[in-house]
This record gives structure tokens, sequence and C-alpha cells, in this order.
């Protein structure tokens, strides 16, 4: 071996040397920015003061560690006798092997940025202009132009309260929104894409699911535990995060009955605080409060609240009130006036949702109310092929793997859209009709090598004819042979 190759060693060597350091290094900073949890009493080491390392992963606090001294030794015995702990009757000795093995992984709690760090913690000119929030939402959502301005203009407004956090005589008042909109009118699609755009944590909680405390099902508090998670565990994170909370009409005070309303106006009440702005105490990596689990406070006050809903009868509340309005007077008019009208739900008012049964506390803290419109056919055809992500640019993409082009008849769309608005599930039965049809597709295309095109037809749609195959190397033939149907 000459010099040459015996340096070209060495150098790879100190390479692989500094690599592993560096990685080392990382994981050391990583592991910094998270501190440890008392075994016992769960707070952090910057509540509880220096934890006690007894093994790795096992820290306990000194108070935990003098009460515990304490309880064995009882009040007489003097400290500086240790009595014989294995003779003494009802105790026993943990064993931290065991301890560590129930410990859940990833127990410990991100710290507190330092306090240079919290004072700009988010810059107003970082914050993009309604405007802009606009534009890219555009790009995802089809329709529900009011909606997404609305909420540009909410969340642009809620950004840059929490950005200047002024507590002086002019509060700017916290932006909780009420979305209202029949199911699959893009609710929950619309405050996704809004959180992918912020780059903020989301939770999605499901308002059915909740009841109020000690009660079988999840506390309220939950949510905000499921958006610490979405956060990674960053108080900081989650503290400035949305929370959409779905299905909010299914807690509406419940008529006529003669129970407790545990899941209805309980849980209305109970959301009332973390609505406002209150500290929580959240438990840290799991869905509830246990002893295991670490708890950390998250404080509410610049979470974005969005509850969403599809309130069915609520356009019966409306009818009724615009009924009885247009009925008096010289000039009433017929009662089925608003029978036909579409999007009625845009008329709603305050007093609508409070008729409906929602508590006037709560809708006062959900100050912007708008409504979704209902899905037309037209717009169907445009969800199909329109937004960046469009299940036909997905299918498209699947096919140009295979060198194959796929392409719709703009009519097969409109049946796709038909069909999907005889389901009325929004635009959500648009990807079960397409997986539908499309397995056939692509089950049969790669069998055969010779494929160079598909075109989707109406009749294939229709199940009265199959799609336009070309193969390679041959003109467009309209009527060329067909597979699947
Ligand atoms: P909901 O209103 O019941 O919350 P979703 O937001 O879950 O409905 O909509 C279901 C799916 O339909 C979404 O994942 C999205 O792909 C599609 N979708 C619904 N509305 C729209 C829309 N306006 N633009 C684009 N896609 C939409």
């Amino acid at each position: 071996m000459d010099e040459k190759d015996f340096r070209e060693i060495i150098d790879l060597e100190d390479t692989r040397d500094s690599k592993a350091s560096q990685a080392e290094e990382k994981e050391s900073r990583e592991e910094d920015e998270y501190e440890e949890v008392c075994v016992l009493c769960h707070r952090p080491e910057s509540k509880a003061g220096r934890l006690i390392t007894l093994t790795k992963g096992i820290c306990i606090c000194p108070e935990c560690m003098q009460k515990t001294m304490d309880t064995i030794q009882g009040k007489d015995v003097d400290y500086g006798k240790m009595p014989d702990f294995s003779k003494m009757p009802n105790i026993s000795f943990l064993n931290l092997a065991d301890l560590q093995n129930m410990i859940p992984q990833r127990q410990k709690v991100k710290k507190k940025k330092e306090k240079e760090e919290e004072a700009k913690p988010l810059d107003i000119r970082q914050i993009p202009p309604p405007h802009k929030i606009k534009a890219s939402l555009d790009e995802y959502v089809i329709g529900q132009e009011q909606a997404k301005k609305v909420i540009s203009v909410a969340v642009y407004n809620h950004y840059k309260r929490v950005a200047t956090n002024t507590m002086d005589d002019i509060e700017i008042e916290k932006s909780n929104m009420l979305m209202i909109g029949p199911t699959g009118s893009g609710k929950t699609y619309l405050v996704k894409t809004l959180a992918r755009l912020l780059d903020v944590p989301l939770a999605i909680a499901d308002a059915t699911s909740l009841t109020e405390a000690g009660y079988i099902g999840d506390d309220i508090e939950s949510v905000v535990s499921k958006l610490l998670a979405a956060a990674d565990n960053d108080v900081e994170k989650a503290e400035r995060g949305i929370i959409f909370i779905d299905e909010i009409d299914k807690i509406a005070k419940k008529k006529d009955t003669h129970h407790r309303d545990v899941s209805g106006e309980s849980v209305q009440q109970g959301m009332l605080k973390l609505l406002e702005g209150a500290e929580v105490e959240v438990p840290v990596g799991a869905n509830s409060k246990n002893a295991m689990v670490p708890l950390t406070t998250v404080n509410t006050k610049n979470i974005l609240f969005i509850c969403g809903g599809a309130f069915p009868e609520l356009e019966k509340v409306i009818k009724e009130r615009l009924n009885k309005k247009s009925s008096i007077g010289f000039q009433a008019d017929l009662k089925d006036k608003y029978d036909k009208e579409k999007n009625l739900l845009s008329r709603v008012t305050v007093e609508d949702i409070r008729k409906f049964g929602m508590i006037p506390e709560f809708i006062g803290r959900l100050p912007v109310i708008f409504t979704l419109n209902s899905l037309t056919q037209e717009m169907l055809v445009r969800i199909l092929k329109e937004p960046k992500n469009a299940i036909l640019k997905q299918y498209q993409k699947l096919l140009a793997l295979d060198e194959v082009k796929l392409s719709f008849e703009e009519e097969a769309l409109e049946a796709i859209a038909q069909k999907a608005l005889e389901k009325d599930t929004g635009a959500r039965a648009l990807r079960s009709i397409i997986e539908d049809f499309m397995l056939d597709i692509m089950y049969e295309i790669p069998k055969d090598d010779n494929i160079g095109e598909v075109t989707i037809t109406r009749e294939y749609i229709e199940h009265t004819g199959g799609p336009r195959i070309i193969t390679r190397g041959v003109m467009a033939l309209p009527d060329s042979r067909g597979v699947g149907a």
C-alpha cells in the first residue's frame, strides 16, 4: 500500500468519525429540547426543581424523594439510623427495571424556549395577508368563495392579534369561528388546507364523542391534548395552533330530556372557558390523565377554535322565521316561498342558531359565523379535475408511471358528478364512485404493455360501454377495443 492510499483511508476514517460525532451532537441537541419529568408527580424539571436520576429514563423530584423517604421511615425514625426495610411488613421494593418498562416512550415534555426567543414568537410581516391566504386556498378548495374570504380575514386577524399580543385598552377579540355547511362541502378540507398553508399544528376532534368530565366519553380538554400531540409535544407551538371541532351541531341542547344533558348543553358549558382562553392541564403523549402520564399546562388564549357542523334542522328554523316575517302585513307571501330556495343556510342569524339549541354564551364566543354552499354538479366536476391534488390528477400520475396516458371525456365527468349528487354526501361520494370504476382499469392496464392511452367515456361510467383504448404506435381510433365494463 503506498502512502497515497494510506492517506485516503485515513481521510475516509476521519469523515466517518466526524459524521458519527455530528449525529451524536444532533441527538443530544434534540435531547436537550426535551426535559425530564418526575416519575411520581409528573411535573417537569422546570417546575419541580432539579431531578434526581435513579436510572436511565427514571427521574424523581427532590420533594417526592423526601416524601418517599419520610413515608418509609415513619415520623419517629431518626434520619441518622436507617431501619432494616426488608424486615418491615407491607414494604416491598420497586424493581426499577420494571418501572422502566411501564413508562411509555416519549414521555418527556418539550421545554419552553428561553425568554429572549419567546419575545418574538410570530412576526406580523410573516403572516400572509388575506388575499394571499385566499389565493392559496383557491388552489385546493373549489367554490365557497365567501367562506374562503371570511376565513382568510379571520385567520389573518387572529395571528395579528397573537403576534402583537397587545394587552392595552384596545384588546383585539379572539376570532373563533363557526362554520355551517352540508356534509362533504369541504369544511374539514378547508381547515386542513389552511393549517397546512400556515404551517401550524391542527387537531381535529369530533364533538359527538365529547362528554362532561367524569362521564363515559372524551373529556372536553382532550381536544387540547390532541393539539399538543399534533405539535409534537411542543407546548409553545400548540399554543398557536388550530383546533377544529366537527359535528358541533351534535352538542345542541337536547330537547324534552329529563336527564342531565352530559353530551349536549354541559359540553357547551364546559367549552366556554377553552374557547375564551384558559390554562389547561393536559396529559403528554396520551389521551387521558392517568397515573403514568406526565401533565403539562397549555394556555388556550391564542389557540384558534373553528367549529363546524351540518346543522341539518337549521334550514327549518330559518324557513320558519322567514315565513313568519313575510306572512305579516298586506304583502304577505306564500307559505312555501322558501321551500325551493337554495343555500337557505346563508341567511342564518345568531337567533336561529340559538333556537337550534346552542346556548348564547357559546355562540358569543364564536364571533365569526359563515356558511358553505352545497355543491352543484358543475362544482363537483371542477373538484374532480382542478385542485392541485385532484383525484383525476392522482390517477393520471399513477398510470403515467406505467407510461399510460389517462384522459377523461367531459361527459364522463358530468356523469360522475351526477351520480355523486344522487348520493347526497357532497364531494365525499366522488372518490368512492371513481374508485369503483377505476378498479378494472388499474387491474387490466398493467397486463398489456401495448396500451398507450386510455380515455374514460360516459358509457363506461354508465355501464353501457367501455373505455377507449389506444395502443402504442397506433393513431387515435375512436372505436378501438375496450376493456372492463
Ligand atoms: P365536510 O364538509 O363534511 O367536513 P370534507 O371537508 O371532509 O367535508 O370533504 C370531503 C372531501 O371532499 C375532501 O377531502 C375533499 O377532497 C373534497 N372536497 C369537498 N369540498 C371540496 C371543495 N369545495 N373543493 C375541493 N375539494 C372538496
